[in-house]
């Protein structure tokens, strides 16, 4: 049973979660890069990102019966794309422990210049960004060899 430290009281029978509380983690695919931070600093080695067999994109898998509620993955991936959320009900029964998943899938696109399978960056990502995404947009077509060469020919 959980305490409420500033209160004195149990998280049980509340209606609503308490503000700030390190609960359920919550994964935007939108906003994923797949630059992995998040499975490397994972306290609770709760993460995976593999590619799937098809090689048509990520998977991105998170176990929430081993994550340990460190906020380290929030803290330090780049694009807010994964969070605690203040949702606390996290029980589940001993036989579904590696079903209570939070997953993702990231899908490849071509670079629009060479024709490389990359992930994608999302207009919403773009926007967090940048602001106005439209002038960088075309950006978020071009893989990382081929961003480069874009930008100095528009410069
Ligand atoms: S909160 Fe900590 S243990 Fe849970 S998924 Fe994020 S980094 Fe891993
Ligand atoms: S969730 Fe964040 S830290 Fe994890 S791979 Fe995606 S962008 Fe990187």
């Amino acid at each position: 049973m959980g305490t409420d430290m500033k209160e004195g009281k149990t998280i049980s029978g509340r209606d609503k979660p308490l503000r700030g509380l390190r609960g359920k983690i919550q994964f935007n695919q939108q906003l994923c890069v797949a630059c992995r931070t998040c499975e490397h600093v994972c306290a609770g080695n709760a993460i995976r990102i593999v590619e799937a067999r098809n090689g048509s994109g990520l998977n991105f898998i998170l176990w929430h019966n081993t994550c340990a509620f460190c906020g380290l993955c929030e803290h330090y991936c780049p694009t807010k794309a994964i969070h605690l959320t203040e949702d606390y009900h996290t029980t589940h029964l001993q036989e579904d422990k590696y079903n209570f998943l939070e997953r993702g899938f990231i899908q490849y696109v071509p670079c629009a210049c060479c024709g490389k399978p990359m992930v994608p960056v999302s207009r919403e990502l773009l926007a967090l960004a940048y602001g106005d995404a439209e002038d960088v947009a075309h950006l978020a077509r071009l893989c990382e060899k081929c961003r480069p060469g874009s930008t100095l020919r528009k410069g």
